[in-house]
């Protein structure tokens, strides 16, 4: 049984502040130790479980977080930022079950630690077929169309209600609760653990009977950007079309297509981002 496991870090245990999360950061060294913790822990709840492969795809930022030498040796690790899936990258049909660690709630949310759609700085909403979409949302739809259901999610109690929105049938743990974009109230680190290897071995054992959400077969993508700039450097991308002043629509043949083009239209738009007005 073949599991992948996407790691973020803004849902671990321990990180509330932007500090905890940006390379240059104060609390960054000391982040990436609790997101190892975190993913190990699921790794073993993983085989626990009945997991005879797992795969970790470091996903957050530009992707070299996770502390390499002490990663749970039994896991294979996708590691470094240019490639073709973000933060679902390698994840193909062979996978029995998709685990999102370290998640956090889409942009807007209250009382969700560092809030954000891909880029908090460029995105407002994202949208799939007129569902409000976060980096949850999306990256369990592409799952979804390999026939890999989500079957684990893990970050503050935010990013549990979204999961459950999505999808009821998924396996939670609460490692923190937010009370602000950057105040949580933290569980004990070895309490965290304890719950991530149960949650996990738990999922595991029932993936089997999981079934992936629908997938909209021709998706259409519509963004509203943070700034009306941002929405005309997005005009670039051939086949895009334009809403209101901050928003732009895009149809695919399929998640895998929308992937590839929602990669492109933030790449475009960032190239008109002015971060002094
Ligand atoms: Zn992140």
């Amino acid at each position: 049984m073949k599991i992948f496991i996407s790691a973020d870090l803004e849902g671990v245990n321990g990180v509330v502040a932007p500090e905890d999360v940006e390379e240059v950061g104060g609390g960054y060294q000391q982040a990436r130790v609790f997101m190892t913790e975190e993913v190990n822990a699921v790794v073993s709840g993983a085989f626990a479980g009945g997991a005879t492969e797992v795969i970790v795809c470091d996903s957050h930022n530009v992707s070299a977080n996770i502390k390499v030498e002490q990663l749970d040796d039994r896991a294979q690790l996708v590691r470094g930022d240019t490639r073709a899936n973000s933060m679902v990258h390698g994840l193909d049909e062979s996978f029995d079950g998709l685990i999102l660690l370290g998640y956090h709630a889409k942009f807007g949310t209250q009382n969700a630690i560092l809030d954000h759609t891909f880029s908090p700085s460029m995105i407002r909403d994202l949208r799939v077929n007129g569902m409000s979409v976060g980096e949850l949302g999306f990256n369990a739809l592409f799952a979804a169309e390999k026939e890999v259901p989500l079957i684990m999610a893990t970050g503050d109690q935010a990013l549990e209600k979204e999961a459950k929105d999505f999808y009821q049938d998924v396996e939670t743990v609460v490692v923190k609760y937010a009370e602000g974009r950057f105040c949580a109230r933290c569980l004990p680190r070895i309490k965290t653990q304890d719950l991530l290897v149960e949650a996990a071995e738990k999922a595991v054992r029932q993936a089997k009977e999981k079934k992936p959400v629908a997938v909209p077969s021709s998706p259409e993508m519509e963004i509203t950007f943070q700034q009306v700039n941002l929405a005309d450097g997005a005009m670039r991308v051939p086949g895009i079309r334009r809403g209101d002043a901050m928003t732009v629509a895009v149809a695919a043949a399929n998640m895998e297509e929308l992937m590839a083009v929602r990669q492109a239209v933030f790449n475009s738009a960032a190239g008109f981002y002015n971060p002094l007005f």
